[in-house]
């Protein structure tokens, strides 16, 4: 459970253009007829979306994982204990979750999450064994007797099978090491962790605290995360590794790492940082993973302390680039600096240090602490770490430095579409949510123009929002109350619209003054900007209604501060 803004965000239904929502009754075993929110589809090949072109159109699956529909909101997580036992031979897995949750509402039915690939086995609360109905990846389960507002209460979900591998890292793999030795690990953020395990698979709820207990066969080791609590040798050829998460912590993050691990650790004052890597691995890791105490080390400057204390930071070496999982990074970055051994923004600054490392656990304290509450705000995560690694490059090395990585990222934009992407539908972001994001966060450093303010801006936005759920409104809201400034048109100009802003200069005939003023979007769109001269800069105010200034400089000489403002120009 996240406090304060999950609290008052109440479900919200976009109206997207060419669909149509409506309510839709479906059988139910008992022959009920649920009164399930659906959203109906009314002709999905001939939609056209106006500024979301290449957004996916949702399915059913989408509609029913991406909504926080009544089954959902009438609840409100509190625990799981995942235990589970992994068969790397036959590939599956067999165990329960336990869910604890406290109602919200009174209620007879609650929604979870399953692939259909695997099997529900039984789900049980206290002597009744309940019935469900399973719909794409829903399942909803149905309580015999109603289940009060403010009533906690905890079910076992028992399930089994042979979970898919799908996605971009595969959600779960069942693999080999290099040197043929068991390799399993779990990544599914873009698919959702109900690909392996039962949850209530969305981004609004979370869990206070988690316990994760993996059998597996004796001689390999499981690393999830949290705390290891121990392990223990169950008599039968497998051992069960016992681990405690004491923080509020997203579905996707929870993850298996089962192989043939050494572990070594170190210390950041109080923190314990544990390294996990292949055998073959462990001195060449070594090195590289003494990075993570300077990468702590420049987070906390600018957020705070990690924000996961209790569980510890890790480091675990995984068969793909890497991914955030809480207090237990995946890394599969081969030992090299930049990203998998390239310069990642090609301006000469990521070669000094291991992008995996700074960004996967920048998520640490954007992502994991402060999370979005629905995938269309992803940007939550992926800007603001993005950005993450720029303050990293201008805490170690300086700000030039740190605007010369960022201007690597400018290639890397689109503007096909907006960052925000549509909500309650499952939505996946266009990438731009990474570097635009940063290059927004910066543009806005220079709209603040005080970075004393600025880093408090940062600083109070993470303390405000850690171990939360929010939207992107809540940024906004906080940095406007904070600065003092109406930054609402700026934000939605760069988050709601594929355009970024234009500064358009109209050079007179004669020389001596220029008009300037913007083109954007937001009808209130007003931003300062600086021109003239590296060096020699003046800062206009521009609005979307023309202004014109003195000025000793042709059209050809007149620069823009791109460095510190991400704008398009436009001259004539
Ligand atoms: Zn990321």
């Amino acid at each position: 459970m996240r406090y304060d803004t999950r609290m008052r965000l109440a479900p919200q239904i976009a109206l997207p253009i060419g669909l149509v929502y409506a309510f839709i009754c479906c059988q139910t075993s008992s022959g009920q007829q649920p009164s399930t929110p659906q959203k109906i589809d009314e002709k999905p090949k001939a939609q056209v979306r106006p500024n979301d072109a290449g957004a996916a159109i949702p399915t059913r699956f989408d509609m029913l994982r991406g909504s926080y529909g009544p089954f959902r909101a009438n609840n409100d997580l509190l625990y799981y204990h995942l235990d589970i036992r992994v068969d790397p031979e036959q590939k599956t897995i067999r165990g329960k979750n336990t869910i604890r949750f406290r109602m919200l509402h009174d209620g007879t039915r609650i929604q979870l999450d399953l692939d259909e690939a695997l099997s529900i086995d039984k789900i049980i609360l206290g002597n009744d064994s309940l019935k469900f109905e399973r719909d794409t990846g829903a399942v909803f389960v149905d309580f015999p007797r109603t289940l009060r507002t403010g009533q906690v209460y905890s079910i076992d979900f028992y399930y089994s099978g042979h979970p898919k591998e799908t996605g971009r890292f595969g959600g779960i793999t069942f693999k080999k090491d290099p040197a043929g030795r068991t390799w399993i690990n779990t990544a599914c953020e873009e698919t959702g962790a109900s690909i392996w395990w039962p949850n209530k698979d969305q981004w609004r709820d979370e869990v206070e605290s988690m316990d994760i207990s993996v059998a597996v066969p004796s001689g390999l080791t499981d690393v999830s995360n949290g705390h290891l609590l121990g392990k223990t040798d169950l008599g039968d050829g497998y051992t069960r590794w016992d681990w405690h998460v004491s923080y509020p912590i997203n579905n996707y993050d929870v993850s298996l790492n089962i192989g043939d691990y050494v572990h070594y650790s170190d210390k950041l004052g109080d923190l314990p940082l544990d390294f996990y890597v292949l055998p073959e691995d462990l001195e060449r890791s070594k090195p590289q993973f003494a990075q993570a105490k300077g990468m702590i080390e420049a987070y906390q400057h600018y957020f705070g302390p990690y924000p996961f204390a209790k569980d510890g930071y890790k480091l675990i070496e995984a068969p793909y680039s890497g991914m955030e999982h809480q207090s237990a990074v995946t890394y599969g970055n081969l030992f090299k600096n930049g990203y998998m051994g390239r310069d990642w923004t090609g301006v000469g600054i990521s070669p000094r240090f291991d992008f995996i490392i700074i960004h996967e656990s920048g998520h640490e304290w954007f992502g994991n602490a402060v999370s979005a509450a629905d995938h269309a705000d992803m940007w939550i995560h992926e800007g603001w770490t993005t950005y993450l690694e720029s303050l990293y490059v201008e805490y170690r090395w300086g700000k030039d430095d740190a605007l010369k990585y960022l201007s690597g990222y400018r290639p890397k934009v689109h503007n096909l579409r907006p960052i925000v992407a549509e909500r309650d539908v499952n939505a996946d972001p266009t990438e731009d949510q990474y570097f635009k994001g940063a290059l927004m966060l910066n543009t806005l450093r220079s709209v603040v123009n005080d970075d004393a303010k600025w880093w408090a801006l940062l600083r109070g936005c993470y303390q405000r929002f850690k171990y939360q759920n929010i939207l992107t409104e809540d940024v906004i809201a906080y940095f406007n109350l904070h600065s003092g400034m109406n930054l609402t048109p700026i934000f939605n100009q760069y988050l709601r619209h594929a355009a970024i802003p234009r500064l358009e200069l109209m050079f007179g005939e004669a020389p001596g003054s220029v008009m300037y003023k913007w083109n954007a979007d937001e009808p209130s769109f007003a931003m300062p900007v600086r021109v003239g001269m590296q060096g020699h800069w003046q800062t206009i105010h521009p609005t979307t209604k023309w202004q014109s200034m003195k000025t000793s400089l042709t059209k050809d000489e007149l620069q823009v501060d791109l460095d510190h403002f991400y704008v398009d120009v436009s001259r004539q």
